[in-house]
Order: C-alpha cells, then structure tokens, then sequence
C-alpha cells in the first residue's frame, strides 16, 4: 500500500477542504488516517465499525484487550456514545476541547472492538483543528490510539508516523508537531470523584480545582505486581521504549555527567541531557531535552528524543529521573515504563 503524505496548515485549515474530504473519505470506507492532535498523533478508525477498530489494532500490533479512544468534535456529542455525568460535564466545561479522556459506561452503539470487550468507553474531545475538522468533515466519531507501532515512543511528527506506518495506511494527515508530547491524561468517575488512570497535561492538581476526591492509581507510579490486573489494560503493556536500553540517573547533575562520561568510555551511549549539561558533555552523543526547570520542554521533546537516539544507533540512553510533581507525573510515568523501571541512584541524593 501506497502510504500519501498530506500537509495541513493548522492556522488555515479551509485551505485543506479537499484533503479532508479524502481523509473522511477513507475513514467512512473502514480505512485509517493518522492525523495529529495536541498530544501526539493519532491513527484514526471510523469508532462505529468493528471492522475499522480491528485493522487499528493489526496495524499497530497492538493487543485486542487494550481499548481505544473514541474522539468527538464537542463534549455533548459523547451522548451519542456512552452515559454522561454531571461530573462529566463540570469536567468537560474545564478541560474540554483538551488533553483529558474520560472513562465512561458505553451506550451499544460502539464496538466491543473497540472498547476491548468492556462496558466502558474512553471520550476524548482533542483541541487540535486538524483532529477536529477530521471529525467534524467525516461526521464520525474517531477511534484513535496513539500512532506509533505497539509499544514504540508515540509520534509527535507526521515524520515519526511515517517511520512507523509507511506502506501500512493509506493517508497521514501532517499538521506538524504536536503541542504535548505525551498522550491524553485519562480519567476514570468513580461516584463524586476521579481516579487517575494516566497522567498527562491535564495534571491532579488541575483536576482537584474541579473535584475533591482525585485519587492516583498506583498503576501511574509503580510496577504491576504479578497477576494484578489494572483498572486500564494499557496499563499491563511495555510501553513507548526506544529499540536501545533506556537508563534512569536518579541524583545530582555532577553525578549525572560524570557516570555518562564513563559509560560512553565503555560503549556507545547517547545522554538524554538538560541544556545547562550540554557544555560538560561534548564528548559524549548527547540529546538535550530542555532547561531542567522546563518540565513542558522535556514533555514535548520526550519521544522525539527517543526516537532520534535509536536513530544515532545508541545501544543504551541515560536519562534523569524526572520529579513527580505537577506536569513531571506525565513525564516520569512515561519515562519509568520506557526504561522497564530500571532506575540506578548516582552520586549522593541532594534535596532540592
Ligand atoms: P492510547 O490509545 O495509546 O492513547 O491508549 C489509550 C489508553 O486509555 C490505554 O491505556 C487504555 O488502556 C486506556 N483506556 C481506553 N479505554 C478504556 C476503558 N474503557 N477503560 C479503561 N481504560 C481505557
Ligand atoms: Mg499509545
């Protein structure tokens, strides 16, 4: 299959009615379009075919039990496909059009395809005018996972989709790169409150100005035990990991320097560095990710970053243990699963 390349300028999204149209097209026949939202790209299925969601997951290699997103064009269009909530809706009016997936019961017109057999369904409403004109063109509801193949860092270019997806899918929708870098923050209702399944920019303390109870899955900050089962399949899978071993430093940026520095002597390794490192680090491949205060910096460059490791030809990435607070529980929840938890302490832990 011929995979088309077609760019779409986000600022003037009338100028690419034709595009569009043979994007919706596509999506109405059962085929797939990648398209870029604010968090990272996504590979699109019509969400009311069951045929449509199974080619998702045999084009992504992606497991049949872990369920996909269903995108909307406005919150109230959920109706349609599942049971809304007050809280949905005291949600919606603060995080929507936005980065937040909200778990809710799934009325039957959609798939169990799509939902991986449960009776709940995931509702996003992206922010993105590519994705949303996608909707709104097609009049589908879109089912979309992130586009990368199963268990790869997710695409934050149509570049990185195209890596992953050429010669799989007819049409990659290129709106450039995406805001985020990580995917949608998902949350589940649970009576008057929340619980948080995945974080991502929509963080607990945005949520907690909303509603009271957030409570944070333990799935976000640690390892399954064996035989667990989480409360969101996706949870059980590896996840995001770059083809080289990723490595997390927990300690100072000394320490930091001086344990790449002697592991580069030893073998080919690229530093997932901060900028202030990269002076200290000339002699070693090296990647900066941003400002070590820049946690939205580090969040949007994280998967490219990965990717452009592997491209180097890297056979281990060192990279820091980012904090857990605010906008890094995205972070660290991403970087932890990409590393498989391996984490070493270096150097001796300062407070901060
Ligand atoms: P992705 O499609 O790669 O963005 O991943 C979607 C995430 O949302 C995965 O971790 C899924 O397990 C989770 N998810 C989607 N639908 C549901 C659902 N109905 N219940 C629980 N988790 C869900
Ligand atoms: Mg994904």
């Amino acid at each position: 299959m011929q995979t088309k390349l077609c760019k779409i300028d986000r600022t003037n999204i009338g100028a690419s009615t034709d595009v569009l149209k043979e994007a919706s097209a596509i999506l109405r026949d059962g085929g797939l379009v990648a398209f870029p939202t604010e968090t990272v790209y996504g590979l699109g299925a019509n969400a009311l075919s069951a045929e449509a969601a199974l080619s998702v997951f045999a084009a992504k290699g992606r497991p049949a039990d872990n369920p996909l997103i269903v995108h909307v064009a406005r919150p109230e269009d959920a109706e349609a496909f599942a049971h809304t909530t007050p809280l949905y809706y005291r949600l919606a009016e603060a995080f929507m059009p936005g980065p937040l997936t909200v778990i809710l019961q799934k009325k039957p017109i959609i798939p169990d395809a799509v939902t991986g057999g449960l009776d709940s369904v995931a509702i996003r409403c992206p922010s993105d005018p590519v994705a949303h004109a996608l909707i709104e063109v097609s009049g589908l509801p879109i089912a979309a996972p992130s586009a990368n193949r199963s268990g790869k860092p997710s695409p934050t270019t149509a570049a990185h989709v195209f890596e992953d997806m050429d010669g799989i899918i007819p049409m990659i929708l290129d709106g450039g790169e995406s805001d985020v870098g990580v995917e949608s923050t998902v949350i589940k209702l649970d009576g008057e409150g929340v619980i948080l399944l995945r974080p991502g920019a929509v963080t607990p303390e945005m949520l907690r100005e909303i509603v009271e109870d957030v409570r944070i899955s333990s799935a976000v900050t640690e390892e399954l035990g064996v035989g667990e089962k989480p409360l969101s399949p996706g949870m059980k899978y590896k996840h995001y990991a770059p083809t080289a071993s990723l490595i997390l430093l927990d300690g100072p940026s000394e320490a930091f320097v001086a344990y790449v520095k002697e592991q580069a002597a030893t073998g080919f390794c690229v530093a997932l560095c901060y900028e202030e490192e990269t002076e200290a680090l000339t002699a070693v491949p090296h990647l900066s990710v941003g400002y070590r205060s820049d946690i939205g910096a580090q969040t949007h460059r994280l998967f490219r970053q990965l990717r452009e490791a592997d491209a180097l030809g890297a056979d281990y990435i060192y990279a820091h243990l980012p904090t857990m607070e605010g906008g890094g529980l995205a972070l660290y929840n991403r970087m932890i699963r990409a590393a498989a938890h391996h984490i070493e302490k270096i150097g001796k832990k300062v407070e901060d």
